[in-house]
């Protein structure tokens, strides 16, 4: 089998995604997402004009050379950009060879190590009365897990709440919206909010949190041990991601369980954390993370550091992309839980797939590949929008982390 044919689609049903499709020359094909969030098109270059002359006639079963050439093949290697579109590559080939063999990529991974993936909701409200009704809509959908954002007071357009009952979605076209932030409005409300959750629905639902990279490390760990009567699942991007070492102070003060990783390119961004156990769940991602291929290998890094996954999983990912986790989610031995933001109709029409939610739990389907279709004259239908994700300003002025 060769490829001969390597198209970089990009459609926007309510909101932009980057697909990549690998054609054959025995008719199978595959499809990757390559979609980053507010720079999509840098992605679609990095394909078109670099890596897809790259593949044709290569023979699409050689997933590991084919990772290795794209990734030790370039001298400017790593980075969100360039690890998107190998993660592409790398989907869509694993999705051709669970086609052509007729099997779900799970089984070419090991197969299944559970029955279920173990998945979670986003709610929100501007207030934490809302946020405490959002978390009992989840609840009876059937979820076993959520993560809980609400409004603070005083602040505007407050990380993580979204305007729809299931939906939210940050990024919006036009230039980037300016949002005003305060550490001490934030910290003086997240523990009563959580407080009020477990009041309400008591000590069995999972709950998680995201600070979503805006605190000092000081700052990090006292809403750690804020949280601790509440138990969290997990505390997520409590400080930023990229100083690993700031961990080490945080880890100090709190037994509220740590998860960083949705920004990581690839393992190399993540070894201090796992060596030295700063955190508990890895958030990598295979669309961010350079693909199955990557990301399997960062979870067997992960495991020996008793560390679980804990996949990334917002609307910024298309379908295809939440498929290829689901795979790897099934198969690996130290699997944690997966976000789960549901996509809107006019996205699923799109890309019709065969992953069902039942439960709590996401199972990718039988169907052989990653079970996802693109459907090109439904997808024609949604021109690409410029849309960036907004920025952070402290309430001075000063820029802060988004
Ligand atoms: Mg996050």
């Amino acid at each position: 089998m060769r490829i001969t044919d390597v198209e970089v689609l990009v459609t926007c049903p309510g909101r932009n995604f980057v697909t990549l499709r690998v054609r054959t020359d025995e008719g199978v094909h595959g499809l990757g997402d390559a979609t980053l969030n507010g720079r999509e098109l840098a992605v679609v270059s990095y394909l078109r004009d670099h890596v897809a002359p790259c593949l044709i006639g290569r023979d699409p079963f050689r997933i590991e050379d084919i990772w290795q050439y794209l990734y030790r093949g370039a001298y400017w290697r790593r980075g969100p950009v360039t690890m998107t579109a190998i993660g592409a590559v790398d989907m869509a080939l694993w999705d051709i060879k669970g086609k052509a063999l007729g099997v779900p990529v799970y089984e070419l991974l090991g197969g299944a190590s559970r029955a279920g993936v173990l998945v979670y909701g986003h709610a929100s409200g501007e207030s934490a009365g809302e946020a405490v009704d959002a978390v009992g809509r989840y609840l009876d959908l059937g979820y076993k897990a959520v993560r809980v954002q609400a409004g603070v007071p005083g602040l505007s357009g407050t990380y993580g709440v979204g305007r729809g009952e299931l939906f939210y979605e940050p990024a919006g076209t036009g230039l980037p919206r300016e949002d005003v932030w305060s550490a001490e409005k934030y910290l003086a409300t997240v523990p009563s909010l959580f407080a009020r959750v477990r009041d309400e629905y008591g000590d069995e639902v999972r709950l998680l949190h995201d600070a979503h990279h805006r605190l000092t490390p000081i700052q990090a760990a006292r809403l750690g041990r804020d949280l601790e009567p509440y138990r969290l699942f997990w505390l997520e991007d409590v400080a930023p991601a990229e100083q690993q070492e700031a961990f080490r102070l945080i880890r100090q003060h709190t037994t509220t369980p740590l998860a960083v990783g949705e920004i990581f390119s690839t393992i190399h961004d993540a070894t201090v954390l796992l060596r030295e156990y700063l955190i508990d769940y890895l958030r990598m991602t295979v669309v961010h993370g350079g693909g199955i291929t990557h990301l399997r290998n960062a979870a067997a890094y992960a495991d020996v550091h008793q560390v679980r996954t804990g996949c990334h999983g917002a609307t910024d990912l298309s379908p295809v992309a939440m498929a290829a986790a689901l795979h790897l989610d099934l198969s690996i031995p130290n699997f944690g839980i997966q976000e789960y933001m549901r996509h809107t109709a006019e996205t699923d029409e799109v890309f019709p797939h065969a992953y069902t939610f039942s439960g709590g739990y996401l199972h990718p389907g039988g169907s052989p590949g990653l079970g996802v279709d693109y459907r090109d004259d439904l997808a024609e239908r949604h021109p690409y929008q410029r849309a960036y994700l907004p920025v952070s300003r402290l309430e001075d002025g000063t820029m802060g982390n988004w």
